[in-house]
């Protein structure tokens, strides 16, 4: 799990060099890159790489960087937010100014290998909002996204990886996959669709904090969602 690819220091941010360290890591340990309809599949070292909050430095900075190693990946946007900024953290006293991903952005993004899912209407925390708001989170947002990209939109991630059991059985309905923050990596036995598990890439990894990235399989830790602000 990713949010922003850049060298603005923000606590969402990888750096753009540490980045390309860490695919580089990923594709020399020999991992391939699969879409979330194969996650129940035999594959060998299977990766999905996503990228939360459709920022445009996953254009600019991530893109080329994947494209080199030959990797896909999914970026999950905010349908209201198309070609604007991440207003929903305006309010933090760490808050960066970062610009999301446009209409045709979004277009170059899936013409280059990079799939899109959903990250909501707004940008709301579905555990603060009544029913009909959450199915208005849900649906409109796949539905503007489905006519951008002419596509099915199958997978969501929910804002601030915040998940009630009304709201994953809402999502559940609308889309077939949904990630969670929740830490740890995907166990077919283990895991729902529509409440996986991601691994949280961050920007200062040494090789052995990668390394015990990939090797281990459950790390389960236990924190406060809202307060890490995914
Ligand atoms: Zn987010």
């Amino acid at each position: 799990m990713y949010h922003s690819i850049s060298d603005d220091r923000s606590n969402l941010s990888v750096s753009v060099n540490n980045f390309e360290r860490q695919i580089q890591y990923l594709y020399t340990s020999g991992f391939k890159t699969i879409q979330f309809n194969s996650i129940d599949e035999k594959i060998k070292k299977p990766l999905i790489i996503t990228f939360d909050d459709g920022y445009k430095d996953n254009l600019i900075n991530a893109l080329p960087i994947l494209k080199k190693y030959n990797f896909t990946s999914i970026c999950f946007v905010v349908s209201d937010l198309i070609g604007k900024s991440n207003i929903w953290d305006k309010n933090n006293s760490n808050y960066v100014y970062k610009e999301l991903l446009s209409k045709n952005d979004i277009k170059v993004c899936l013409d280059n290998g990079m799939f899109i899912g959903s990250h909501g209407k707004s940008h709301r925390s579905l555990i603060e909002l009544n029913t009909d708001e959450i199915i208005r989170e849900i649906k409109i947002s796949k539905t503007v996204l489905e006519n951008i990209i002419g596509n099915k939109i199958d997978c969501f991630s929910y804002p601030f990886g915040s998940v009630t059991k009304l709201s994953a059985n809402l999502v559940n309905k609308s889309y077939h996959f949904a990630v969670s923050t929740m830490r740890s990596r995907f166990d077919t036995n283990k895991h729902k669709n529509y409440f996986i598990p991601r691994v949280h890439m961050s920007n200062n990894l040494n090789r052995f904090k990668l390394f015990m990235k990939i090797k281990t399989f459950y790390e389960d830790i236990k924190y406060n969602e809202k307060q890490l602000h995914m």
